[in-house]
């Protein structure tokens, strides 16, 4: 079959490899769709021996089942399911309370990660990985996996200050942001406002829901500020889905006293906590910051409801298996709008 794989740090190609043959346990299922994550480029860019090579990539993955493994109860050839990424340790404390998302082995354990993933025609995963998708369009289903699936995580942790009237800010609107946006407009009441150094992003997010948008640049806090108004004195809840030093100093310049700072991308910025008395804090006080990791298989059934009932739906861009690593270049480039999904 055919196989888009990281053959060597950094260099991404397709391949002929063999069709792979579920073991006891495992499905081996038709990938119909899989989609292009942010985090796939920082696999590339990891130093050698963090990920294995050769690795197929591609951890956003739904498809249909076609061969079910010695021992699997539940699933037949034709299926429609999607794949939950993450393959937990199964014994830590984390796997124990069913948040696998929390396993000791995050974040490198999981299908496209520390095992072949779904960039081509076929991919073996545990039969516990799969879920029901019923009618929906693999490529749409392919994104809730990842896309969808970790910002409603993160917006779940943060639930509890999701009052109706609080305001919101999702920092960069790619396949997580615009995925975020959605899912506050369908499960809160709050007001969101959509950032980013792309102007064809913040129309994204104002077509998927975002009330405001503010371009990034050097006035992006001063602008939230004037939105959010005076009292609270900031944004309740921030979610920064780049990570770099310029949305993280957004990020805690925008923070309400009191409010929670959720740092989902991976972009290499650090975030300073100094707590002082005598002079502005790196943070206002009273803030929470937590570093949330994709979501839990429970939440993944959640996002597929919400997709199943019209509320989330990733703006998808479509490219044949061997145009792969083109769309890899294009979202290197920041030239993919909503999700590059990859289809076999
Ligand atoms: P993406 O490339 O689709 O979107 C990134 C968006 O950020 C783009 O719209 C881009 O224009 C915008 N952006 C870039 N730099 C910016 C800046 N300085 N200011 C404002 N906007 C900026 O990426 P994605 O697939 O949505 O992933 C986003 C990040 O989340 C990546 O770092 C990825 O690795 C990470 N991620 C984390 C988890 C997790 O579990 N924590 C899961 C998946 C992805
Ligand atoms: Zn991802
Ligand atoms: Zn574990």
């Amino acid at each position: 079959m055919r196989a888009v794989r990281m053959t060597a740090p950094g260099v991404l190609e397709q391949v002929e490899v063999p069709t792979p043959t579920p073991g006891p346990g495992e499905v081996l299922v038709r990938v119909g769709a899989v989609g292009a994550c942010h985090s796939d480029l920082h696999i590339l860019d990891a130093p050698p021996g963090v990920f294995p090579v050769p690795i197929t990539l591609g951890h956003e993955i739904a498809g249909t089942v076609d061969t079910p493994g010695d021992g699997v109860t539940g699933w037949s050839a034709g299926d429609r399911v999607a794949v939950y990424g993450i393959i937990g340790c199964g014994t830590c404390r984390g796997c124990l309370r069913g948040r696998e998302n929390e396993c000791r082995t995050v974040p490198v354990g999981g299908v496209g990660l520390s095992r072949d993933g779904g960039l081509a025609e076929h991919v073996v995963v545990p039969a516990s990985r799969l879920l029901p998708v019923g009618d929906l369009e693999v490529t749409q289903a392919a994104p809730l996996t990842d896309a969808g699936l970790t910002p409603y995580h993160a917006i779940e942790l943060a639930r509890p200050a999701l009052r109706p009237g609080t305001s919101v800010v999702v920092i960069g609107i790619g396949g997580l942001g615009h995925m975020a946006v959605q899912i506050l407009a369908a499960t809160t009441a709050v007001r969101i406002i959509a950032v980013d150094s792309n102007v064809a992003a913040l129309d994204l997010a104002t077509r998927v829901g975002a009330h405001h948008v503010v371009p990034a640049g050097p006035d992006t806090v001063d602008r939230i500020r004037e939105l959010v108004g005076p009292a609270p004195d900031g944004a309740d809840v921030v979610i920064d889905c780049v990570g770099v030093d310029a949305t993280l100093t957004t990020a805690r310049g925008v923070v309400a006293t009191g409010g929670r700072l959720l740092l989902v991308g991976l972009g290499g910025g650090t975030l300073p906590v100094r707590p002082v008395a005598d002079e502005p804090p790196t943070v206002p006080f009273g803030t929470s910051v937590e570093v949330p990791f994709w979501g839990t298989r429970a939440e993944l059934q959640e996002v597929i409801a919400l997709g199943r009932a019209g509320l989330l739906a990733a703006d998808v861009q479509t490219f044949p298996l061997d145009r792969a690593p083109e769309a890899y270049d294009l979202l290197r480039a920041g030239d993919i709008h909503g999700r590059a999904v990859i289809v076999p």
